[in-house]
């Protein structure tokens, strides 16, 4: 690798790199401030246009599902990244599943109307439980809303439809 020193980056050497590290940086807060739909786009037309970009988009997003490497005729291709329809935490569909990754609750967070008083409004809402996890109740085991989950199991993808379904 050339050695570059930073007064010449930043005076007359722009012409043996290709850009500034000023520029890089300006690139990493664009990256960092786009609008994620604009970000697929980019993503998705870079894909298209770029064979070595492809390649490597192949290699961090896509995992065959049987573990067998990604070739011609590999019918079982998944996505890497996968939001748990248990947890809805983000998890690597490619690594081993393991027993006890993935903690939730099975059962409905129910408000506990005597720790809310006697308040008119409803405390029924994603804002109380949000704002008052203490105050609810899990229907599966009892335990308030700031407990980890009861359930103990592997991460199972589909969250994100879930989700969007909502
Ligand atoms: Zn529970
Ligand atoms: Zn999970």
């Amino acid at each position: 690798m050339p050695t570059v020193t930073r007064q010449k980056a930043q005076s007359s050497a722009a012409d043996s790199v290709p850009f500034t590290k000023d520029a890089k940086e300006q690139l990493r807060r664009a990256i960092k401030t786009v609008s994620e739909e604009r970000l697929r786009e980019i993503v998705t037309e870079l894909a298209s246009k770029e064979p070595i970009v492809e390649k490597e988009l192949m290699k961090t997003l896509v995992v065959s599902g049987n573990k067998r490497k990604i070739g011609i005729g590999a019918t079982d291709l998944l996505s890497r990244w996968e939001t748990c329809a248990n947890c809805a935490k983000e998890f690597d569909v490619g690594e081993e599943r393991k027993g006890k990754e993935c903690h939730y609750h099975s059962g409905n967070l129910e408000p506990d109307y005597n720790a809310f008083g006697d308040d008119d409004e409803d405390p029924n809402t994603e804002w109380y439980r949000k704002e008052y996890p203490e105050n609810f109740n899990w229907s599966c085991c009892g335990e308030d809303g700031t407990t980890e989950g009861c359930v103990a199991s592997t991460h199972e993808a589909g969250g994100m439809q879930k989700k969007r379904k909502l």
